[in-house]
């Protein structure tokens, strides 16, 4: 029902969303309406600095103007054939995405969790017909902490009681090992392991980075043990930390890339599986698929992206930004803050209890124009698009520091 008096109010929004949504968010009290670049505007005309790019889905911004353009482009052209046919555009993306990655092949889909589900996918047929593992034995290794998406395969390798509780049965076949513990990860992998999978970082845990040389021991432990290399970098990839991968931080390069969030340019659902021919091609006609993976629609617009990033000028941007954010936020440790996470222009605040949860101070920055979003409790998360400028981000933090002190 919409109130009279307030057509376009946020408060009648609100309440249609509560009214006819599931409550499976808990959304800030915000209405937005409108997006440009860093900014948002709300129904009554507010602005708010964007400090979450709905999770590293909008790395370049609200409706950058190159992404726009080459989605309008597409629109008047043709927006989806199936995999039943070729299209024209599928062929041009999958090439760059694949060179982008240093690797030969994709898969397309369209969300994170499908990345996620084609990679289990493939990892267990790539440890059948390729490794020898014994049918109906294939493990795969993941990591306390971890967060892979929402389908009821990946939830039931979470350790978060609320992502998983109620939800189950769940299927069997992974194991979960300490994350940023090596030796344990190294200690479970046994003859039918096909696959270790791991965030480089763990965004949704709170910007957690592993110690240093863990990509790395990770790395040669499955290589060591003919296992594949998962790198779920949904979030830590395509420019956000300073590199066009996660993984580059150390050097290292997994067997397949797990690709979404900002792969479709906060436009579309856009993601895909990266890798090489002996691991990818094992997937055969009609054992996977998708109706809208692959679509010139979303082909168009990340072929887009992966020519943003071709450049590597985001990824420089995002790398000297993020020492930028970094330095002013240690500016924060002890006055409210107890500990910050930075990788890239992403960054977990644990914010001193004393002074409220995360969730309490997320709703004072709201108030003062700047949108976070927290996790975990005590933890926000800050993942600005890459597109921000270095004096916006000195006035978020001076906006945090008031947050933290009235
Ligand atoms: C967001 C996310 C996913 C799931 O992506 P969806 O598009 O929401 O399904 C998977 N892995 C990581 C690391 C993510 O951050």
């Amino acid at each position: 029902m919409t109130d009279p008096r307030f057509p376009d109010s946020s408060s009648a929004a609100i309440t249609g969303e509560e009214a006819h949504v599931a409550h499976n968010y808990h959304p800030l009290p915000v209405v937005v309406a409108e997006g440009d670049g860093s900014w948002v505007t709300d129904v009554e005309g507010k602005r708010y600095l964007d400090l979450l790019s709905a999770y590293s889905a909008l790395n370049f911004g609200h409706r950058h103007p190159t992404l726009v353009a080459a989605v309008t482009e597409q629109l008047g052209r043709i927006t989806l054939t199936s995999r039943a046919f070729h299209n024209d555009r599928l062929g041009a993306f999958a090439e760059a995405l694949a060179e982008l990655a240093g690797k030969d092949m994709v898969l397309p889909m369209n969300t994170g969790a499908e990345a996620v589900e084609t990679g289990i996918k493939v990892a267990r047929a790539w440890a059948y017909r390729v490794k020898g593992v014994a049918e109906g034995r294939a493990k795969i290794i993941v990591a306390s902490g971890n967060f892979h998406g929402r389908t009821t395969t990946i939830v039931g390798f979470s350790d978060d009681p609320q992502a998983r509780d109620g939800f189950g049965p769940f299927a069997p076949g992974f194991e979960i090992v300490p994350y940023g513990d090596a030796a344990a990860l190294a200690a479970a992998i046994d003859d039918d392991t096909a696959a270790v999978l791991l965030e480089p970082i763990q965004g949704e845990a709170g910007v957690v980075i592993p110690p240093e040389g863990y990509l790395r021991a990770v790395r040669d432990a499955c290589t060591a043990a003919n296992v594949l290399f998962i790198a779920d970098e949904i979030q830590s990839g395509l420019g956000r930390v300073g590199t066009t991968f996660a993984c580059e931080r150390e050097g290292v390069v997994p067997d397949l890339y797990l690709l979404g969030k900002a792969l479709g340019g906060g436009i579309l659902p856009v993601s895909a599986v990266v890798g090489d021919r002996e691991v990818l091609g094992v997937i055969h006609p009609g054992e996977h698929g998708s109706t809208f993976g692959g679509n010139p629609l979303a082909a168009a617009v990340g072929l887009a992206v992966v020519d943003l990033l071709a450049t590597g000028d985001l990824q420089r941007r995002a790398l000297a930004l993020g020492d930028h954010l970094r330095s002013r936020l240690e500016t924060l440790v002890g006055s409210g803050v107890t500990a910050i996470r930075v990788a890239g222009l992403w960054a977990g605040v644990d914010i001193d209890p004393a002074r409220g949860t995360g969730r309490e101070v997320a709703e004072k920055l709201l108030a003062q124009g700047v949108l976070v979003k927290d996790t975990h409790g005590q933890t926000i998360r800050m993942a600005p698009p890459l597109v921000i400028r270095a004096t916006e981000i000195d006035w978020a933090v001076a906006q945090l520091r008031l947050a933290l002190t009235d």
